[in-house]
């Protein structure tokens, strides 16, 4: 099929002017706005949870078994594997590590490790549509399809990148930037059930 000859760019050092922002943090901004908040501009110590934890377990494990497994499941047939690849943009003052990239000849295709028993959610399709993006600007190569792969269900689900969804990305990234400039509080998520794990808990004190 394709051959896997890859140049990518070197990494920006500086993004002069611009809060530079992570993709971790467009896929917290999406779950609960308080999180940014609190690594942007109440820079606070947090418990490190049995979560994080264990989703750097999950990270380990999943790559030593696709270290085995041929590219036929994402579609393909050629292409290079690359792990916990670095990507930056100065363009959109976004930077990122991704868990897999495959490297194709004229195209890339992302993919994201996740520890969810509940499937995919938007908080996962927003940041892997940032990563998509900055795979884009990175390699020079489009991206047709990106994935998530459900570590506990051993799932791989493909995921549309499309106009709508890099729209959301640009949007949340003003609108983080706009919530540090202004230094302001967002709302507390109205799913409170994500309050119970969280690792910020102790400084919401609003809501307990
Ligand atoms: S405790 Fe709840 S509202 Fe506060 S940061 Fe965590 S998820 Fe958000």
């Amino acid at each position: 099929m394709r051959t896997a000859t890859f140049r990518p760019r070197p990494p920006a050092k500086a993004y002069p002017g611009v809060e530079v922002l992570t993709v971790t943090d467009l896929k917290q901004w999406a779950y609960c706005q308080r999180i940014p908040y609190y690594h942007h501009v109440m820079p606070v110590e947090f418990a490190r949870t049995y979560k994080m934890q264990r989703g750097r377990d999950i990270e380990a494990a999943v790559q030593a078994m696709e270290k085995r497994r041929g590219l036929r499941r994402y579609g393909l047939e050629r292409g290079v594997r690359r792990f916990g690849v670095w990507l930056h943009s100065p363009t959109l003052g976004l930077t990122g590590k991704l868990d897999l990239l495959v490297v194709c000849a004229d195209a890339c295709y992302p993919v994201d490790f996740k520890d969810t028993e509940g499937g995919v959610r938007y908080n996962h399709r927003i940041q892997l549509a940032a990563y998509a993006m900055l795979v884009e600007e990175n390699f020079a190569r489009p991206v047709p399809a990106a994935f998530i792969y459900l570590a506990p269900s051993r799932r791989l689900v493909e995921v549309a990148v499309g106009r709508a969804l890099r729209r959301a990305v640009l949007g949340a990234m003003a609108a983080i930037r706009r919530m540090i400039e202004r230094e302001e509080m967002p709302e507390a998520t109205p799913v409170r059930a994500r309050c119970v794990a969280c690792e910020f808990q102790n400084y919401c004190g609003d809501i307990w």
